[in-house]
């Protein structure tokens, strides 16, 4: 019986040391897990793989002892931490996974995604999406140094909480007609998602769309054991 744990949006980092203490204390309750699945925005901000921060060091730490016990670990890059490469990853073995991913999941085909890409009425934020996924940008912005990319980080942290102010709530959720030809594009039925930080399992059309929640006053997890699913929400 295949056991998995499906998590998103921690946004960690150095003014959240509750929820680092929350996600410990998870790992523990849960025991051995098959694999682990981080479905993107597990750091608030991420300047590259160079970052010598104690934040990352630590997240680094845990993760390889739940390595070290037989988990296998899969990661997915959020819209935080979407510079997160495998130098990274390679600390503690986990695999990086593309923008969208088919896997099994409680015997059906799944879909992975983080979710910014299903929120297709945010037309300013796939602009800037489509500007920072562009390997130059990228290599631009690596090539500076640490305490720059720091300052630009949080300009950027600011702009977007400043632009999301603004938005409709409907802007920042999904777009049906994209989860439905995504969806269809993928073949599957199921799909697994964070991002917006509405958790809840919304049946659609002979399939299922489960949305992840954020972690803050309490955590989130889908938690599947062999044939089952369950979205839970815990204290941290
Ligand atoms: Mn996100």
């Amino acid at each position: 019986m295949t056991q998995s744990l499906f998590i998103s949006d921690l946004h960690l980092s150095e003014d959240t040391p509750h929820i680092e203490q929350g996600l410990t204390k998870f790992l523990k309750q849960e025991g051995g897990i098959d694999r682990l699945f981080l479905l993107g925005d597990i750091f608030e901000a991420w300047i590259g793989d160079d970052d010598d921060s104690p934040l990352a060091q630590r997240f680094a730490d845990t993760m390889k002892r739940i390595a070290d016990s037989g988990t296998q670990i899969y990661f997915t890059r959020g819209n935080r931490d979407f510079l997160v490469g495998e130098n990274y990853l390679d600390q503690f073995g986990a695999t990086l996974l593309g923008d969208s991913v088919c896997i099994e999941v409680a015997g059906e085909s799944t879909l992975l995604m983080h979710g910014d890409l299903l929120c297709s009425d945010d037309v300013d934020y796939l602009a800037f999406r489509a500007i920072a996924h562009n390997p130059q940008w990228q290599a631009e912005m690596l090539s500076k140094s640490l305490d720059e990319r720091r300052a630009l980080a949080k300009q950027l942290r600011a702009m977007s909480k400043e632009a999301a102010s603004n938005k409709a709530e409907d802007i920042m959720d999904v777009n049906d007609d994209t989860v439905r030809s995504v969806m269809a594009e993928h073949g599957v039925t199921r799909l697994i998602h964070g991002h917006t930080h509405r958790p809840c399992r919304h049946p659609l059309q002979n399939a299922e769309r489960i949305v992840l929640g954020d972690w803050n006053k309490t955590g989130w997890c889908l938690r599947e054991q062999g044939t089952s699913l369950e979205l839970c929400e815990f204290s941290l």
